[in-house]
């Protein structure tokens, strides 16, 4: 079989793998976050693979990724937490979908359908991003208690989400989970009594026991990344993605010769270069022109000028590998190709980035290793 052009692999082991040590870790449920199509991964096939392995719950973004997953045939426990005005609770609400409001008038819009719906409420506790500020908090939450004896619902949760996790040391993670404490004791006394509370991401789940309560909403370490490199300690987690493409072409170049666009590198002595089909149209990042590095038949190798919309050249050294060759820009790292991480770095980005972005014109496959 012809190998693909530029594919993404993705292990569904590694998937089960982690989503199972993660679950042993925290010793809670967990909910794996599947946004964004599984961060480049696949959302329904991540989500069957997470269901497989134990994860309680399901986290989304959007009603659309939601009702997207019950499409495809999921029906555990499954929440989503982004809406703006005008969604279609309606229908979220008949596919069983816990819903997020951050907003009495969200609540409005909720009671409006006439349904009867599960519902988590938001509190902001120093994100600053979305969810209810703690002055606006008392009155959600006796705007969900009323809504809840009047029957429109069931407040099924309440959860927050931190600003720093990824820096265990820093004071935010103390002030937020203090403030979700104090916000759980408003939700009690009005008379709430919620399923489920939610606090901690990947990086809180690993490194901060005290975050985890009923839940942990694990996204990247799921996926087998690091959510805060630098702390997390080896817990075996195995990065589930590989980015591969096909060699197209691999020729001389002299000493003095200048590479791709904007000629920004020039061999200083004789060498070989290859060219690989992928480009920022597949979302490899631009800003890794002249930094990243790749594996070529088993061996690492330079990205050499700029990362173009389709394709980048990366440094052969003088070997002239037959075009068809292998080229690996990152998986989980156990060959000696670099990982996702590796590229985040060389990028300046986040390893969430990373593979989130890529995709494209590339195909997906799906392996069980
Ligand atoms: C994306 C997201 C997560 C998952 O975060 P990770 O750092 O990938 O574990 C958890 N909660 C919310 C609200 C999110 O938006």
């Amino acid at each position: 079989m012809t190998p693909a052009r530029a594919e993404i692999v993705v292990d569904l082991g590694a998937i089960r793998h982690n989503v199972r040590t993660l679950r042993e870790l925290t010793g809670v449920d967990s909910m794996t976050v599947v946004k964004a199509d599984a961060y480049g991964h696949g959302m329904v096939e991540v989500a069957r693979a997470a269901r497989e392995a134990g994860s309680a719950w399901i986290g989304v973004a959007t009603l659309d990724e939601a009702l997207a997953l019950r499409a495809a045939g999921d029906t555990g426990r499954l929440l989503a937490w982004l809406t703006v005005p005008g969604e279609d609770y309606a229908a979220a609400i008949d596919a069983d979908i816990d819903l997020t409001a951050y907003s009495t008038d969200e609540l409005a819009e909720i009671a409006a359908t006439g349904r009867h719906a599960r519902l988590q409420l938001k509190v902001d506790t120093g994100l600053n991003r979305g969810g209810a500020s703690s002055a606006d908090w008392p009155a959600l939450v006796a705007a969900a208690r009323a809504g809840e004896q009047a029957g429109h619902w069931t407040v099924t949760g309440i959860w927050s989400h931190l600003a720093a996790s990824d820096e265990p040391d820093h004071r935010a993670n103390d002030a937020q989970e203090a403030a979700y404490r104090e916000a759980l004791v408003v939700a009690e006394d009005a008379g709430l009594r919620p399923e489920v509370r939610h606090l901690a991401n990947s990086a809180a789940g690993i490194l901060r026991p005290s975050s985890r309560f009923d839940l942990v909403r694990f996204g990247l370490a799921s996926y087998g990344l690091d959510p805060a490199p630098g702390h997390t300690p080896d817990l075996g987690l195995v990065p589930a993605m590989t980015a591969r493409a096909t060699l197209a072409l691999a020729k001389p170049l002299h000493a003095g010769d200048s590479v791709s666009y904007g000629h920004t590198w020039t061999a200083d002595t004789d060498t070989t270069v290859g060219l690989v089909p992928v480009g920022y149209g597949e979302g490899v990042p631009r800003h890794a022109s002249n930094v990243a590095q790749v594996q070529v038949g088993g061996k690492r190798r330079a990205v050499r000028g700029r990362v173009c919309m389709d394709q980048f050249v990366v440094d052969l050294g003088g070997d002239l590998p037959t075009p068809g060759e292998d080229v690996v820009l990152f998986g989980p790292g156990t060959h000696g190709e670099p990982t996702a991480q590796d590229w985040a770095e060389a990028a300046g980005t986040i390893s969430y980035e990373i593979v989130t972005r890529i995709g494209g014109r590339m195909t997906r496959r799906y392996v069980d290793a």
